[in-house]
């Protein structure tokens, strides 16, 4: 099953993402992540993009595509988190599945209020180690400083995840996110989910679309 998360930064959709590939032998493709991977190893395309990145701008659509596109070639069971990011993208990507044979089952556009991004995004931690990810407002580790799943002792907080590059995130995501649910709208692919319920609720509606009784 190939499945397209949309939604703005701080609704949910890594952490659904995340659980859906312990749970249900998925492959998340996130192009945040891949992004972040290249500014990390310093790799010429992490430098290109490095500034993009932290004004909270998109990169180029040529860049992400080809990142993709290496990924969706080698999975079978696989989500699409964060891209894709504007029309072109959205229109290339049926071109570039159309040419290997898949197809996109559903698009989940997770919704929730800007006023509530804030404090989801500025409290974000994650494990260096199993990437499980916790926040200082609502989802602390059990025990100071270490990881619940992995017991590591090590955390990232992502650089964008600041005020000033959320407001810039958010913009963008508005200026673009209508047009891609039209787009898959028209599809009958999207499902709306109010992504201010809580992880158990959203996790069981993703299950029935996976197991399609939805
Ligand atoms: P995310 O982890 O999805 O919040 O993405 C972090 C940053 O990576 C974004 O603010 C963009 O700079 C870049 N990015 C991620 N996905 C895409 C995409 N599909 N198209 C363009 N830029 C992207």
């Amino acid at each position: 099953m190939k499945l397209v998360f949309l939604g703005p930064p701080g609704s949910g959709k890594g952490t659904q993402s995340q659980k859906l590939c312990s749970e249900r032998g998925f492959t998340a493709i996130a192009t945040g992540n891949l992004l972040r991977d290249e500014v990390k190893a310093q790799s010429d395309l992490g430098k290109e993009v490095a500034d993009c990145m932290e004004r909270g701008d998109l990169v180029s659509d040529s860049i992400v595509f080809e990142l993709v596109k290496n990924k969706v070639q080698e999975c079978d069971n696989y989500i699409l988190d964060g891209f894709p990011r504007n029309i072109d993208q959205a229109k290339s990507l049926d071109i570039m599945l159309d040419d290997i044979g898949h197809k996109i089952d559903k698009v989940i556009n997770f919704t929730l209020p800007d006023e509530v991004l804030i404090r989801r995004i500025t409290g974000r931690f994650t494990c260096s180690s199993c990437s499980a990810v916790y926040n200082d407002f609502y989802k602390k580790t059990l025990k100071p400083g270490i990881c619940d799943k992995c017991g590591s002792t090590e955390f990232d907080r992502r650089q964008d995840d600041n005020e000033e590059t959320l407001k810039r995130r958010l913009e963008v995501f508005h200026k673009t996110n209508d047009l891609i649910c039209q787009y898959y709208e028209k599809n009958n692919l999207l499902i709306s989910l109010e992504a201010l319920k809580d992880e158990g609720f959203i996790f069981d509606l993703l299950q029935k679309v996976i197991n399609e009784e939805v």
